[in-house]
């Protein structure tokens, strides 16, 4: 039913021109200007192409999405979910004092270092100057992430926290190492809902209910530092609540068995049994991997069950373990950005991620939280 205007005005069916008396109850609940009708008739006539308007209002958009911005880069792309891309804020730049990854100046951002070493499975056991490097770059990165998680809140954009942690970068002499890399617009990856890594900040305002992971590494005076959380955006499902839970007791779980002579193989066999046993996928395509003096390099540590990952730990080793967690299928596809990993059934995935240097007789976490930001911590919210 539609209800009834006091003033005089003319009906919005196309052609009709009598005079309106009614307006569409929903458009007056929304507060939208106009929406005047003659009769029922012309109103329900009118419903199918109306209605349209009551969906943009809400943020819905047209073809089932949820989103506002008039923004459609790729048209005949089939979206596995309901987010869909913003548009991105202006390009950040790095002040030239702060020392840079060889990828950053590339044209194409490819990190020839690393591309020298590709295919070698030798993994490289870090001297102690290197290991003193890593402590510090992680526990810088660690900071930056802790000031994104300060920030992060229903209606914040992606794109804000981006501006955060690339500021918070650039306090601390680092350079944020996802800028320029193989072309990586930004200077962290945000991932929301159905992203499974790797999202792009933009200026989608994060909305109640979501999730969303924020993935940072520094690259300080010769080191990179990596590790990510999955933050509860407002009020957030038990089912989503329960995914990010299991997601970190995963990532827990897994450096639990990191010591000296345990298989990188082993990994994903204590992941899968967790995520497995609660109902959850462990998605296949993105691995853990080495890092130091490079982002990306040997071992390459899958998080799935019965994988064929070469190696051996031993004192000095430095990598991540950052296990992706979905709620439904574990298979993956990627937006057309080429980098927008998204979940094929739409439904939600979660990661954490902390950059370990295995010792004597286990590990140190190098990016675990510190003591004194220790009211942040994400279990709290669980
Ligand atoms: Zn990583
Ligand atoms: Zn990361």
């Amino acid at each position: 039913m539609a209800a009834v205007v006091a003033e005089s005005r003319v009906c919005e069916t196309p052609g009709c021109n009598s005079a309106a008396k009614l307006q569409c109850p929903t458009c007056i609940k929304l507060g939208i200007q106009g929406s005047y009708f003659c009769s029922q008739d012309c109103f329900k006539g009118n419903w199918k192409s109306h209605k349209v308007l009551h969906k943009i209002a809400k943020g819905e958009g047209v073809n089932g999405k949820d989103e506002k911005e008039d923004y459609d880069p790729w048209p005949h792309y089939r979206f596995t979910g309901k987010l869909r891309p913003f548009s991105q804020g202006p390009r950040r730049t790095v002040p030239a004092h702060i020392l840079r990854p060889d990828y950053a100046d590339h044209p194409e951002g490819v990190p020839v270092s690393e591309q020298a070493v590709r295919g070698s499975a030798q993994i490289k056991c870090l001297t102690d100057e290197e290991e003193e490097g890593m402590r510090v770059a992680c526990k810088l990165g660690r900071e930056v992430l802790d000031e994104a998680a300060h920030l992060i809140e229903v209606g914040v954009t992606a794109d804000e926290i981006d501006r955060v942690v690339h500021e918070a970068c650039v306090d601390r002499e680092c350079y944020p190492s996802p800028l320029n890399y193989y072309e990586f617009p930004r200077s962290c990856c945000t991932s929301v809902n159905e992203v499974i890594c790797h999202g792009i900040p933009d200026l989608r305002p994060l909305k109640d209910g979501d999730i969303c992971n924020v993935d940072v590494t520094v690259y300080h005076r010769g080191f990179h530092g990596d590790l990510n959380e999955t933050f509860l955006i407002g009020n957030v499902s038990a089912e989503a609540k329960k995914l990010v839970r299991v997601t970190s007791e995963c990532l827990m779980k897994a450096i639990s068995i990191v010591h000296p002579g345990e298989k990188y193989r082993e990994i994903g066999n204590v992941i899968q049994k967790h995520a497995q046993s609660h109902g959850f996928s462990v998605v296949r395509s993105y691995c853990g991997h080495g890092i130091h003096r490079l982002f990306h390099t040997a071992p390459s540590i899958p998080h799935y069950a019965k994988n064929k990952a070469v190696g051996v730990m031993k004192p000095g080793h430095c990598f991540t373990i950052e296990p992706m967690i979905s709620q439904g299928s574990w298979r993956d596809e990627m937006w057309p950005d080429k980098w927008t990993a998204v979940t094929v059934d739409g439904m939600m995935s979660a990661q954490f991620e902390h950059t370990l240097l295995v010792t004597e007789n286990g590990c140190d976490i190098l990016t675990s939280r510190l003591e004194k930001n220790g009211q942040f911590h994400f279990l709290d919210k669980l």
